[in-house]
């Protein structure tokens, strides 16, 4: 289908055409009408789905005939860099129609906060919100939704495991009643359910996209690999695959950010590396640097994994398994964004195969288990129903390593890799 049967307005068709968008992604199809329809919505679509757009476009339509003045859309997010990217997709879309943006996350230095505080007292139609940051602002009172009409939750699954419930709850009590609420998650948990009740209108529409899987395009393979044998594996493909440009290793803590990119830096391979503990700067600088191919590899933790549109993604390593099989669809969503292709390759240790057997389920797909090259060393044998390899990441007993973090995980709700911006 196209946008222009989507009846959005001329301006929007103009900047569209601008950006080569030519034919609407089936959540752009599903969503826009009702959107525009005035309906509130809750979209399961993950990201590499086109999903930013299918909420904005419909949003920009809306508000750009809305002539009061203030801030018209709040759209809160997780991360900075989702943010930053959510805003930059406002400021293309939006280049005809005359509405302004601005992403409000936390960070930056003080001349940031005054920029912010203008934008969200005078000047800005848009708000592109972490909840924190956003949070701050509206304690200090000058912050005005008189005239706000949409309401935005993009990434919500993320937001509730990160621990953003109660902060999301106040964004929305400080919101006009009447409204119209969108809400983009890419899995549906019960706490989002709950969530839901408390700020939307009754009876929302729904919009389900083949929910859980990662993208057509995707090449999907594991190796079975002892964690001794990681780092020379990982190093092995790099070399192997001289001709891929963009490649984005994940390992679930921030510990082995640092291992994984001290061990290749060792190697001269261009590496830079994204974690909570960097600051803003250093984040997006690294960013730039991978986006324009001055670093070919991105080492990071599932702070990358969501949201974050780099395009061109050629490979996709997993250091490890991810721990919820749903972080693995939005890891292995960094590659093949938008109909291209893409290869994701998961290193499987001992203790990951339990795990990893869920994510097949989830995924509804057998991924091809290779053994690692001898010359490497030997692998593990592929059998994830063995109680004596996994029970150690779900008791305090088994396991080796990962002891410690285990024992912790049993007691804690969230993980603790993320920063609240
Ligand atoms: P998203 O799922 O919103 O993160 O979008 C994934 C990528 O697809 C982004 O790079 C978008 O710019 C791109 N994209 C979104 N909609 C379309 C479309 N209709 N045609 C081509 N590319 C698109």
């Amino acid at each position: 289908m196209t946008f222009k049967e989507l009846g959005l307005h001329d301006d929007l068709l103009e900047a569209l055409d601008h950006m080569n968008f030519e034919k609407a992604t089936p959540v752009q199809e599903q969503a826009i009408p009702i959107i525009l329809e005035g309906r509130d919505l809750i979209a399961c679509a993950q990201t590499g789905t086109g999903k930013t757009a299918a909420f904005l476009l419909p949003t920009l339509d809306l508000i750009s005939q809305n002539k009061k003045p203030g801030v018209k859309a709040l759209i809160v997010c997780p991360t900075r860099e989702l943010a930053i990217q959510i805003d930059r997709q406002v400021q293309g879309l939006a280049y005809f129609l005359g509405v302004f943006s601005i992403a409000v996350y936390g960070g930056g230095g003080g001349g940031d906060w005054d920029q912010q505080k203008k934008a969200l007292t005078e000047g800005a139609d848009i708000i592109v919100a972490t909840p924190g940051k956003l949070i701050s602002h509206l304690n200090m009172g000058y912050v005005n939704f008189k005239n706000l009409t949409h309401f935005i939750l993009d990434e919500a699954d993320r937001m509730m495991d990160m621990g953003f419930k109660e902060d999301i709850e106040k964004i929305a009590s400080f919101l006009p009643k009447e409204r119209q609420n969108l809400m983009f998650s890419a899995t549906m948990p019960s706490k989002i359910r709950k969530l839901i009740q408390t700020i939307m209108n009754p009876n929302p529409a729904q919009v389900n996209l083949a929910m859980s899987k990662p993208a057509a395009g995707v090449l999907q393979a594991a190796y079975l690999v002892h964690d001794a044998h990681k780092s020379k594996l990982v190093a092995k493909l790099l070399e192997d695959k001289p001709n891929l440009s963009k490649i984005i290793i994940f390992t679930s803590t921030k510990d082995k950010v640092k291992e994984v990119t001290k061990a290749l830096n060792k190697e001269n391979y261009g590496v830079g590396a994204i974690s909570s503990d960097f600051e803003q700067e250093e984040r997006e600088e690294v960013l730039r640097a991978f986006k324009a191919e001055r670093i070919r590899v991105l080492v990071g933790t599932d702070v990358i994994s969501r949201g974050i549109d780099i395009k061109d993604i050629n490979l996709v390593i997993n250091y490890d398994v991810p721990r919820q099989a749903e972080d693995y669809v939005h890891r292995v969503g960094r590659t093949a964004r938008a109909s291209t292709t893409g290869v994701a390759i998961t290193f499987i240790n001992e203790r990951d195969m339990h795990t990893f057997q869920k994510i097949e389920k989830l995924i509804e797909m057998e991924i091809v288990k290779q053994n690692i090259p001898a010359e490497i060393g030997e692998s593990p044998i592929w059998n994830p129903n063995n109680k004596a390899n996994y029970r150690g990441r779900d008791s305090k007993s088994g396991g080796d390593k990962n002891k410690g973090g285990n024992k912790k995980r049993h007691f804690k709700k969230k993980p603790k890799q993320y920063k609240k911006d």
